[in-house]
């Protein structure tokens, strides 16, 4: 019962947010698709690690290359942090992650709040590891928090990021179902873009925002129009 009344309470928060940006009527397509205000807050992203993101890359998906050319997918990740700045900490050292003890260390090229703010760490023409098998396609986008439902029952996370997805999506040409979860890496909708040439990376995944999170959120991302 208690799950219920929060979707409720989510829908009707989308609702009401969609409403003051649109005045009276439903926001037209248009104005769902614009650009959300963004608070840059660039991760050090220098040479060095660029020739470690190409080398991934080369060892990865077999090509040397550390620009994001064409994205296909938008990936949705939570933190496991409790702050923006919790976040931008971990990504901003350039060391061997802690999983794999491969270089470059992990990012995501946003952020999003507890508050709804969002934070641009990377620029989308660079790549960034955060989601094995797929970062050579993929924008990545983490939420303060430490659960799927943290981020889907505040309402204010929540719409930014539904907003900062469609503008992204609606800017690359990426449907709603490009939209994944972390933990959607391996399934169906990655399918046609999932490469993964090291046999120790091959079926890892993590499991932030599962199928039934991503079900939830592409709904309310299906509602803000097309683009
Ligand atoms: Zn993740």
């Amino acid at each position: 019962m208690l799950r219920v009344t929060a979707i409720g309470a989510l829908a009707a928060a989308v609702v009401v947010a969609g409403a003051v940006a649109g005045g009276e009527s439903p926001p037209s397509a248009e104005a769902a698709a614009a650009k959300p205000p963004l608070k840059k807050k660039l991760i050090p992203y220098p040479k060095s690690r660029k020739r470690d993101m190409a080398g991934y890359s080369k060892r990865h998906y077999g090509h040397f290359k550390w620009r994001l050319g064409s994205p296909k997918l938008v990936v949705i990740h939570y933190a496991e942090a409790g702050s923006i700045g919790s976040i931008y900490n971990t990504f901003a050292p350039n060391h061997a992650d802690p999983e794999f003890k491969e270089k470059p260390n992990v990012c995501s090229h946003f952020a999003v709040s507890a508050g709804g703010g969002i934070f641009k760490l990377v620029p989308t023409s660079t790549r960034c590891r955060h989601v094995v098998g797929l970062n050579h396609v993929a924008i990545g986008i983490e939420h303060v928090g430490f659960s799927d439902s943290d981020v889907l029952n505040r309402p204010a996370e929540l719409n930014a990021s539904l907003k900062l997805s469609q503008w992204l999506r609606c800017r690359f040409g990426i449907p709603v179902e490009g939209v994944i979860g972390h933990n959607e890496s391996l399934g169906p909708l990655a399918a046609p873009y999932y490469k993964e040439l090291d046999p120790r990376f091959k079926g890892q995944t993590h499991g932030d925002f599962d199928k039934a999170s991503m079900d939830r959120y592409r709904s309310e991302l299906q509602k803000l129009g097309s683009c």
